[in-house]
């Protein structure tokens, strides 16, 4: 079974990917990770990629889609055997991406069996990504109201608390309406294929997780 699981900044999607790893296995594909490494290495197209990542714009989709097959194709033989599947955390970002994806997964006899869409209001995604505080020293990644650090800016391992560039307010409204944008058309071909859930992200991180695991008869 291959899964992607969407939702807007802040809606936890990333939480319920980890969950669903942990327990049953999936091989984690988590797009804006792997871009952001990119991003950060001396690939030639590194500065380019940051440049997309910082302002929030679409990665380019044919890039996505080089970096997408180079991961599904080396991964696929070991998940054929394990019985595994893939589980895409915030990718695809554009229809063309979705349908590129779709005919990666063909060549291999497989499909998108189920888009799991986690839905939360906007004031709840500014409010939650306000209070995101990255470590300056070891990099973990707190939240001043989900996940609160020892001290108000200070991390475990003593280093300094840093707000990023773009999980300012004005920087994340830009970014949610860029991704609704996106999404909806995704949203609306999953929909027709029959592969759609939505999910209330506005719950407790254990009463979400038990819902997909019921959606997806796992
Ligand atoms: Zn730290």
């Amino acid at each position: 079974m291959n899964i992607m699981i969407l939702g807007p900044q802040g809606s936890g999607k990333g939480t319920q990917a980890e969950l669903l790893v942990k327990q049953f296995g999936f091989n984690y594909v988590e797009m804006g990770e792997i871009l952001r490494s990119i991003a950060n290495s001396n690939n030639p197209k590194a500065e380019e990629i940051k440049g997309y990542l910082n302002s929030g714009k679409l990665v380019p989709d044919e890039f996505v889609r080089t970096v997408a097959w180079d991961h599904i194709s080396k991964k696929e033989s070991s998940l054929r055997e394990k019985k595994k599947g893939f589980i895409f955390d915030g990718y695809p970002r554009s229809v063309a991406q979705f349908e590129q994806l779709e005919d990666m997964l063909r060549r291999f006899g497989k499909k998108i069996d189920k888009l799991i869409y986690i839905t939360i209001p906007e004031e709840e995604s500014i409010k939650r990504l306000s209070a995101r505080r990255d470590c300056t020293k070891c990099g973990r990644i707190w939240n001043q109201i989900t996940n609160p650090p020892p001290g108000p800016e200070t991390c475990e391992c003593g280093g300094k608390l840093t707000q990023r560039g773009d999980d300012q307010p004005e920087a994340i409204k830009n970014r949610l309406g860029i991704f609704h944008a996106n999404t909806g058309p995704i949203l609306k071909k999953a929909r027709e294929e029959g592969i759609l859930t939505e999910v209330d992200g506005e719950r407790p991180i254990e009463a979400i997780h038990e819902e997909i695991v019921k959606e997806l008869g796992l």
